[in-house]
């Protein structure tokens, strides 16, 4: 009986399911089912199901509850053989009695009570055996498992230990290597039956030395081999010559298949197939062939494993080599990534998990790791430029035209001068990120320290590959899609790894690593609590912090609106100028802002404004540089942002050398004052007032208007015409306010260490019908909407 349910036939021969081995015929077959692994794993077997039918789960005692007294409660229903006690919390208990009828019994009983408190007892979960299952209980209850870990890390004597046991407790243990090893032959053999000389290739973190017990399986089907031979196979058959001595292709898969001309769907569509029908265990077999890189997705049901193969993924596999370089060149890598995966994780920051919004892929984050300790200070890890400045000719590596250039062996890269401990470097990512100016940004390992956003605006100006320098022909690609999170993958240049981040996801990343850069300065970090209580990474893997009310209370009181950097939502001109006024590209773009503020308080909202207080200090730089010199011609009829255009272009600093050297250092030095402008350009100041309540009954005005005119409709914010008719009608038809609404605005434009946004700043200097509260209340939303809509049209 046992033996038909564990044994399944297959195209080559059969499959013990037990003991996970291939068998070839039936001769071996019977050898394998009296010999001792077979025999020993069906007794196992046994003694599993029975000792799980005669037990029972109990919970709900107290923590101080021994064996033997739970031992002599539950004898009233039968001897108790043993009872498991999960001993580091006192939570729950397993008792085993000798027959099946005592927990029978126990769990018949409708209360329990032991000590005063009322037991819950339940029927012991029924566990599918399974070969590989050490380790996996746990895995099956995130909480118990985190409280485990705490346990052992509060145990701990520094930070430093309490990295390393993250990755003990974490990664990837021999059996488990083990156990991918063989799925991964298994599918070898198979694959190769039905695609000769293929490789099965595994790579991401199975591999690259940061995987955890549940990871994927990710494999890379390589056919090019195959292609070759099937190429031969066809000349072969052409000429007519008599086919080889293996006619591995006869009969195969492959006769229906021309993988010269077949689509990635297509050889997918086969994968799957052979998956589903040829390779035992397996199930759940999908195919997303609309993915970046398309994908069959499938289990492995006793081993436990999720896989996914993809076609044409070389430059995953070198990247894995990377990462796998980047561990052996500094031990320190592997604690960080670990725990700084686990911390992200808790925070439903990263991984494969769903989150609110989008999340960082392990992958970015562990980039986000390295690229951090490239600009420690001195440096931990080298820059991609400088690895491949190590490798030697042998060592060149071009995929798809990308430079994947680097060092076979650790040993080639000189020891990092950093002697910065764990502890510490851990603290500095948090600090290091967060500051960081990620909508300004972009992230390059290749170069290991950041590049300007501006580098990357014009999207028709092609990214130069790296093998363009060295390779005959020179090779150009598109920009990478810029968001708000700016990761560029250290080999494939023109692919944003964090090209899925949204403003949110990018916004609690930095939230939370502000909060924990604040943990990391209390002595609760650093010391180990002598009262037992919980210390160091404990609390930095507690759930996510909300923006709390406190935070919001404040925020009313202050009174600000943020307009965040968005580049990808700008217009191409005006992406180009930004990219043409280089580092000064911010104040050009707070010039922008500043005029699409104006036009909507004045024209959308019809606010005027106090002539005699306004000011725009941007106004007064370019008068001073229409002043100073005499190459930066400034128009006064021209707008403030006409003006900042202008001054803001980039200009050759090759001076005439006719000039002579004081001339030249008196041109170069306005230069640099007007770029230092650009760069830091100082606040503007409005003072508007109002007389009307244009901000309430909007909704039903705007849908009153649009039922009458044929114009599409458009989300609030999203039209300035309408949203000024919409304003001119409340004008005209509302009640006036008994008396007139003044109110202050301050704007400046703020990054570099902080993310890149125009923050604008609300003063009512006169509110006697004490109406501005519900005004900004309206403006926090409708006025970043309308900046952008306005921003977004501006240069068509
Ligand atoms: P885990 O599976 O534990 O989340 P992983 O590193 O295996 O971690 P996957 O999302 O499974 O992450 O991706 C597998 C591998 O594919 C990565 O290790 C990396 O080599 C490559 N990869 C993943 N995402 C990207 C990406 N956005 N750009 C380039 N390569 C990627
Ligand atoms: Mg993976």
């Amino acid at each position: 009986m046992e033996l038909d349910k564990d044994i399944q036939t297959t195209q080559r021969g059969f499959h013990c399911n037990l003991c996970i081995v291939n068998i070839p015929n039936r001769p071996s077959l019977e050898d394998h089912v009296k010999g001792k692994k077979h025999q020993h794993l069906l007794r196992l077997r046994a003694q599993r199901k029975a000792q799980e039918e005669n037990s029972v789960f109990v919970s709900g005692f107290k923590p101080d509850t021994s064996q033997t007294d739970l031992k002599e409660y539950f004898a009233q229903f039968g001897p108790v053989s043993d009872v498991i006690m999960d001993k580091q919390k006192g939570v729950y208990a397993i008792v085993e009695f000798s027959e099946p009828q005592n927990a029978e019994a126990a769990l018949a009983q409708l209360q329990h009570q032991l000590n005063g408190l009322k037991l819950r007892v339940k029927p012991r979960e029924r566990k599918e055996f399974k070969l590989a299952s050490r380790g996996k209980q746990d895995s099956k209850n995130p909480q118990i498992c985190l409280d485990k870990l705490n346990y052992e890390l509060c145990k701990a004597t520094s930070v430093n230990e309490q990295m390393l046991k993250v990755v003990e407790r974490f990664e990837l243990k021999d059996n488990e290597k083990k156990v991918r090893d063989l799925l991964v032959q298994l599918l070898q053999e198979v694959f190769t039956e039905f695609f000769p000389d293929c490789q099965i290739v595994p790579f991401g973190s199975s591999v690259n030395t940061f995987g955890i017990h549940s990871c994927d399986l990710d494999l890379f089907l390589d056919l090019e081999n195959t292609k070759v031979f099937q190429a031969r196979a066809k000349s072969s058959e052409a000429t007519g010559e008599n086919q080889s001595e293996d006619c591995r292709s006869e009969d195969s898969i492959l006769s229906d298949i021309d993988l010269s001309t077949a689509t990635p769907a297509e050889v997918l569509e086969l994968v799957a197939v052979i998956l589903r029908k040829c390779v035992p265990g397996v199930h759940k077999v999908q195919t997303l062939s609309t993915a970046r890189l398309p994908v069959v997705k499938f289990s492995h049901r006793e081993l436990n494993l999720h896989g996914d193969i993809t076609i044409n993924n070389r430059l995953a596999v070198r990247n894995t080599r990377f990462l796998q370089l980047c561990s052996g060149i500094d031990s320190r890598l592997r604690p960080l990534v670990y725990t700084i995966r686990l911390w992200a994780k808790q925070k439903q920051l990263a991984g494969n998990l769903s989150g609110p919004g989008p999340l960082l892929n392990n992958y970015a984050l562990t980039l986000l790791v390295i690229f951090y300790l490239q600009n420690r200070d001195p440096p931990v890890l080298p820059s991609v430029n400088q690895l491949k400045n190590m490798a030697c000719e042998e060592e060149k590596c071009i995929i798809e035209e990308w430079d994947c250039t680097f060092p076979s062996q650790p040993f080639i890269v000189p020891p990092s001068k950093n002697t910065e401990d764990l502890c510490t470097l851990l603290f500095g990512f948090f600090t290091f990120y967060s500051k960081f100016d990620f909508s300004a940004s972009v992230v390059s390992l290749r170069d290991g320290h950041v590049l300007p956003i501006t580098d990357f605006l014009q999207s028709d100006e092609e990214v130069v590959k790296p093998s363009e320098a060295s390779g005959p022909k020179p090779q150009r690609s598109s920009a990478p899609k810029l968001r708000p999170m700016n990761v560029l993958d250290p080999f494939e240049l023109n692919h944003n790894v964090a090209g899925n981040i949204n403003e949110r996801t990018q916004k609690n990343f930095k939230r939370e690593c502000c909060e924990a850069e604040k943990y990391c300065r209390s002595l609760q970090y650093q010391q180990k609590s002598t009262k037992g209580k919980s210390w160091g990474l404990v609390r930095l893997f507690a759930p996510p912090t909300e923006a709390g009310p406190r935070s919001q209370v404040d925020t009313e009181k202050i009174m600000e609106v943020s307009i965040p950097f968005k580049a990808d939502v700008l217009p191409e001109p005006l992406r180009a100028q930004l990219a043409l006024a280089g580092q000064g590209f911010r104040g050009l773009w707070f010039a922008k802002v500043c005029s699409a503020v104006h036009m909507v308080f004045h024209e959308v909202l019809k606010c005027s404004p106090l002539e005699e207080t306004q000011t725009t200090a941007v106004c007064q730089n370019l008068d001073k540089a229409d002043r100073d010199g005499n190459e930066m011609e400034v128009n006064n009829n021209q707008s403030v942002e006409d003006s900042v255009l202008k001054t803001g272009k980039k200009r050759p600093l090759a001076v005439d050398e006719d000039e002579g050297p004081s001339t030249s250092t008196v041109v170069q030095a306005k230069r640099q004052k007007l770029d230092a402008d650009m760069e830091h350009p100082e606040p503007v100041h409005w003072t508007w007032t109002q007389r009307n309540c244009v901000w309430a009954g909007r909704r039903k005005v705007r849908r009153d208007l649009l039922k009458t005119s044929d114009e599409t409709s458009k989300p609030e914010g999203g039209c300035v015409d309408i949203e000024s008719r919409v304003t001119q009608s409340i004008v005209e038809k509302e009640e006036k306010l008994q008396d007139l609404l003044e109110f202050k605005v301050d704007a400046e434009v703020v990054g570099g260490n902080e993310s890149t946004k125009v923050v604008l700043r609300f003063h009512p200097s006169h509110d006697t019908a004490g109406v501005f509260q519900d005004f900004f209340h309206f403006l926090k939303s409708f006025l970043p909407k309308m900046a952008e809509t306005i921003l977004g049209r501006a240069e068509s």
